[in-house]
């Protein structure tokens, strides 16, 4: 039966109301097999006739209405309508419905076991006090409250207390989760690559942790858009953690059982990765409130590091090098229209042609381009990114002869980094051995205390990072220029000599950005060594006509080049330069550093 379907036939018979609050389990009076079983022991006693054919579904079952919700969530809302007068929400979908049955007369009554069933708080209240001055018969088994002064009162007084109820269940839930988390524990479900074992146990996920690693590996690489990392993690089987479907609306009315869901594992795509590579949670912490903080619950699973690169690696602009489920082709993804567009490649006559779908009013006149010209344009500027005997002999000359000053420098750095270090350590020393006399005086409270010590700690790491990273001697680092320097020289040759999945490599490594027009190349975007690089010949030959190739790079000079050599720069140098040699491993950085030695031009 439908409600609109309910006729005159059940004017004179009684629904049983009952209602369980998914917030207060050890309530017997909670459950709702105890409340329907004395209601209808009631309505047998008092005979009262039920509407046993009465079943709607999604609202009652031969005539007994079963309501769950949760007494967490409080209905705070009041609306002030133009004509005066006031409205309050009802949460609860059932009761909802049953009022309006009963104010449109087409049953008699209800049973509720007692007041705290049928009314939360002030508004409910009022609603079935107002039923029962209508005329309806409004029962509760647990009390009769008399048709006099008197029984109004005592009925006001069990609505106030099941009010009060209410809100003590509300504060409760909310205390629990207030207390966990001061705790520093973990009250929400843990990312993939962790299990949850309660909020104080969040182990490391054996199957899924590493895969995890490895997907914060490979990113850090730069190599990889996450869209295909997405697609490479699920190749490796890589899945959501188990979770239950929401439930429907018709399962709520129901009240099908939560745990009666089974537990599926979804695949993950790429806003599983797009959410993993941020998180903190990854590095040991926990969000309480707006902040991360130290977790108890769990362990860090990414190294700080590799976490922090991955962030730098998030802020750049990049292009996939790899793909996991699209044809390998080398310029895919590189090469740009002026409008922004793609160039997509296709293989016609065996021929590999690239072309792209315009946005509409874009002025480029021919959407096609040859692999072979996009080869080209690329080799002629690669060709150029080289330094010429005379000057890399400057630039030798001029950086030994600096190298007194940089590692005068180093030493000062590194002086002072001791000194901050020493400075730190005194202080997380004197509060140690304060900590009483503190508290005792009241300057700080135990909570004051340990967020000054962890604020300290996480500073020494700070300081002690940056001490490792100074450590590396000068000459050291001098090296790894001058090497790169000799493999930049052949970056035109490598490159005219490579495979297609290399020629790809050299292009990523080199260039952002490729941008076509009428099958030429008109302007590009360098990865940051290589457009240091570029700018250096922007800088240096300007007055030469015939390098209108550098006009190209969209990248401005930094300003007046200045010599600046500093430390720091060396520092650029450093990363992955142990992890192997030749191009593809070396760092942009120590481009960046050849640029600022190169002597000025006259
Ligand atoms: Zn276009």
């Amino acid at each position: 039966m439908e409600l609109k379907d309910i006729g005159d036939q059940f004017k004179d018979s009684y629904l049983i109301y009952n209602r369980r609050s998914t917030d207060d389990a050890e309530n017997q009076r909670n459950s709702l097999v105890y409340q329907r079983q004395r209601n209808i022991d009631y309505a047998e006693r008092e005979k009262l006739p039920l509407a046993k054919n009465l079943t709607i579904a999604g609202f009652c079952t031969n005539g007994v209405i079963d309501e769950s919700h949760s007494a967490f969530k409080q209905e705070v809302e009041l609306i002030i309508t133009p004509e005066g007068s006031i409205q309050h929400k009802i949460l609860r979908p059932k009761f909802l419905t049953l009022i309006s049955l009963l104010q449109a007369r087409k049953i008699k009554g209800v049973i509720f076991l007692c007041m705290d069933r049928a009314s939360r708080n002030d508004q409910d209240l009022n609603v079935v006090t107002k039923l029962g001055d209508m005329g309806c018969d409004v029962r509760f088994v647990d009390a009769s409250y008399e048709k006099n002064s008197s029984g109004k009162l005592h009925r006001r007084m069990d609505g106030v207390f099941a009010a009060h109820f209410s809100e003590v269940i509300s504060e409760k839930v909310k205390n629990a989760q207030k207390k966990l988390r001061g705790e520093r524990r973990c009250i929400y479900a843990a990312p993939v690559g962790y299990l949850d074992k309660g909020s104080n146990n969040k182990p490391l996920d054996p199957e899924r942790a590493p895969i995890v690693k490895r997907i914060f590996e490979l990113y850090a690489t730069g190599n990889w858009s996450i869209r295909q990392l997405g697609k490479w993690a699920r190749d490796q089987g890589l899945t959501k953690k188990p979770c239950r479907r929401k439930r429907t609306k018709e399962e709520i009315a129901n009240n099908v059982d939560v745990a009666s869901i089974p537990k599926i594992a979804r695949p993950v795509d790429h806003k599983t990765i797009e959410y993993m590579l941020p998180n903190p949670f990854y590095i040991g912490k926990i969000k309480i409130g707006k902040n991360y903080e130290d977790s108890i619950a769990h362990q860090a699973l990414i190294d700080r590091s590799l976490f922090f690169t991955v962030q730098d690696t998030l802020k750049k602009k990049r292009v996939s090098v790899y793909y996991i489920d699209k044809d390998f082709h080398t310029y895919r993804e590189i090469a740009h229209c002026t409008c922004g567009r793609a160039y997509s490649p296709y293989i016609q006559k065996g021929i590999i042609y690239y072309r792209c779908r315009c946005k509409e009013g874009c002025d480029n006149g021919d959407q096609n381009l040859n692999e072979s010209e996009i080869t080209a344009a690329i080799q002629t500027i690669l060709n150029k990114v080289h330094f010429t005997e005379e000057e890399k002999a400057e630039i030798e000359r001029d950086a030994k002869g600096e190298l007194a000053k940089i590692s005068e420098h180093r030493d000062k750095t590194l002086d002072d980094l001791h000194a901050k270090q020493r400075t730190i350590l005194a202080d997380i020393d004197y509060i140690v051995q304060n900590k009483i006399t503190l508290l005792r005086t009241g300057s700080m409270d135990a909570e004051g205390i340990m967020q000054e010590q962890r604020r300290l700690e996480d500073k020494l790491a700070l300081v002690n990072k940056d001490i490792t990273v100074y450590a590396e001697s000068a000459p050291e680092m001098l090296k790894y220029v001058l090497t790169f320097s000799e493999l930049v020289r052949d970056a035109g040759l490598h490159f005219e000599h490579a495979l297609d999945n290399e020629k790809r490599e050299i292009a990523t490594l080199a260039f952002t950005e490729l941008v076509f027009k009428d099958r030429q190349l008109v302007s590009y975007e360098a990865q940051d060594g290589f457009k240091a690089l570029l700018q250096r010949k922007a800088d240096t030959d300007s007055k030469k006509s015939e390098h209108t190739w550098d006009n190209l790079s969209q990248n401005q000079p930094p300003g007046s080049s200045g010599r600046t050599r500093t430390y720091n720069q060396l520092l650029t140098l450093r990363p992955n330069v142990t992890k192997g040699s030749g191009l593809y491993h070396h760092p942009r950085g120590v481009l960046r550093y050849l640029v600022s030695t190169a002597p000025p031009r006259l």
